[in-house]
């Protein structure tokens, strides 16, 4: 597969040189191929200009033809063929003002970020690395290419994209790169929120989120982004379990979140400053929204915490907030062999029955949606010979709890008679 996917790009790259060009393979492709990971896709770099790779190939498409960007199309595969470059200025801390197109491989490479990510492999498969990019990933440094302060200066994404590759290429920060990050850590704020969430996404989902978030900590990236964040409280203090055992980026979200002391709406406004899709958000917030409902039901009712009552509550978030999201948060409080965000004993306490029984309860749910209840609005109303009203809603929404529960059987007959015998005791209270 992959092999199929490389042989496409070395058809680009020799097609190039056999019309006169130079043409390597460049960046991230030749950096995972040294080190034996899976490639994802593979970029070409050459000294022929866009019009001449566009006459060059049958199928090609223009996508970004301001920075010398050709898309080739090989098979199904796109391909991206860039033209030797040197960047001029920098506006706003990001973008290059000027891009003018050059002959040599070298002067390419140096534009680029870090050292791993400046090599080239020719032709003939040798590889190119004129900053020693092979020597830094085999001693696991991440080194910028060049003066670090100036490198993080012209463009401020590169810091963040600097703890990102520590974090998930478990690589040292060279110190004077380091420093530089250090230093210019405050025109993170010239950085759209999108690029940042982009690569605290890919940090966070990476193999290694402890790592992240101690990056993230000790170079305290989040305080200095555009919007305030609830994130950037993320501070070195703070000890964290591991992570990688949630596997999905938006529940060790959640969990950090939950870590923080965040309330939904907090969690909202982050993801949503973050430019986090909407359906990231509802997940992240729906597990810290049961995780907050959960542990102040406690505080309301503490000579009630047995388990009949935890289990009530635990049952009653399910349907509020969904399955999934109570099964997430058991593996949250799985995490750790007691919560370190709370003293609170209580809490610890109920915790700790809903690590042991939380699943086991939600796996004996007869019912967890309205759509599976054996009646239905219309029958309900029906039945009770009423026009709907609120009151409907919420009675249906009790019947569920109850044969959720197992207190109620879900079928019709016994519905309709526990919510007639509900509907006379409200008329009676009425009257
Ligand atoms: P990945 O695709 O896994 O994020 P990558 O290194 O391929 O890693 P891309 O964003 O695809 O990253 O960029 C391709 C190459 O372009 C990089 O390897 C690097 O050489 C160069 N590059 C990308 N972004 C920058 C930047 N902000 N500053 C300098 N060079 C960059
Ligand atoms: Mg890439």
């Amino acid at each position: 597969m992959s092999d199929a996917l490389k042989q496409g790009a070395m058809q680009i790259v020799r097609r190039l040189c056999e019309a006169g060009f130079e043409a390597y393979l460049v960046g991230g492709c030749v950096r995972d191929e040294q080190l034996g990971r899976p490639v994802k896709d593979y970029d070409i770099a050459t000294s022929a200009h866009p019009d001449q790779v566009q006459r060059l190939f049958e199928r090609t498409v223009p996508t970004g033809l301001q920075h010398g960007t050709v898309t080739v199309v090989i098979g199904k595969k796109p391909y991206e063929v860039t033209t030797f470059r040197r960047e001029g200025g920098y506006e706003a801390f990001r973008r290059p003002t000027e891009v003018e197109y050059i002959d040599s491989l070298t002067e390419d490479l140096q534009r680029r970020d870090f050292t791993m990510n400046a090599m080239a492999i020719d032709q003939n498969g040798h590889l190119i690395d004129p900053f020693d990019g092979l020597k830094d990933l085999e001693r696991g440094v991440l080194r910028c290419v060049g003066q670090a302060e100036e490198r993080f200066g012209e463009d401020a994404l590169r810091m963040m994209r600097c703890l990102r590759f520590a974090s998930a290429y478990g690589l040292m920060v060279e110190q004077a790169t380091w420093d530089a990050l250090n230093s210019g850590i405050s025109l993170l704020r010239h950085i759209a929120m999108e690029r940042i969430r982009a690569e605290l996404e890919r940090m966070l989902g990476g193999s290694d989120p402890n790592r992240a978030l101690e990056l993230l900590a000790d170079s305290r990236a989040l305080r200095h982004v555009k919007q305030e964040l609830l994130l950037s409280k993320l501070d070195k203090e703070t000890e964290w379990p591991p992570l990688s055992r949630l596997t999905e980026m938006e529940h060790r979200l959640a969990f950090i979140y939950i870590r923080l002391g965040a309330d939904p709406a907090g969690v909202e406004e982050d993801m949503i400053k973050l430019t986090f899709s909407r359906q990231q958000m509802e997940t992240v917030k729906r597990i810290v929204a049961a995780h907050t409902v959960l542990v102040s039901g406690l505080d309301e009712s503490p000579e009630l915490n047995g388990e009949p009552y935890l289990r009530r509550i635990w049952i009653a978030a399910a349907l509020n907030y969904g399955v999934s999201a109570l099964r997430t948060l058991r593996e949250i409080y799985l995490l750790e062999d007691a919560p370190i965000w709370t003293d609170n004993v209580k809490v610890s306490r109920a915790v700790d029955v809903w690590r042991k029984l939380g699943c086991v309860w939600l796996e004996q749910m007869p019912v967890s949606a309205l759509a599976e209840l054996a009646v239905g609005g219309k029958e309900l109303m029906g039945h009770l010979g009423v026009k709907g009203g609120p009151w409907t809603g919420r009675l249906l929404h009790r019947l569920l709890e109850s044969a959720a529960l197992g207190e109620l059987r879900n079928d019709k007959e016994t519905l309709l008679a526990a919510a007639q015998e509900h509907y006379d005791k409200m008329q009676e209270n009425d009257e």
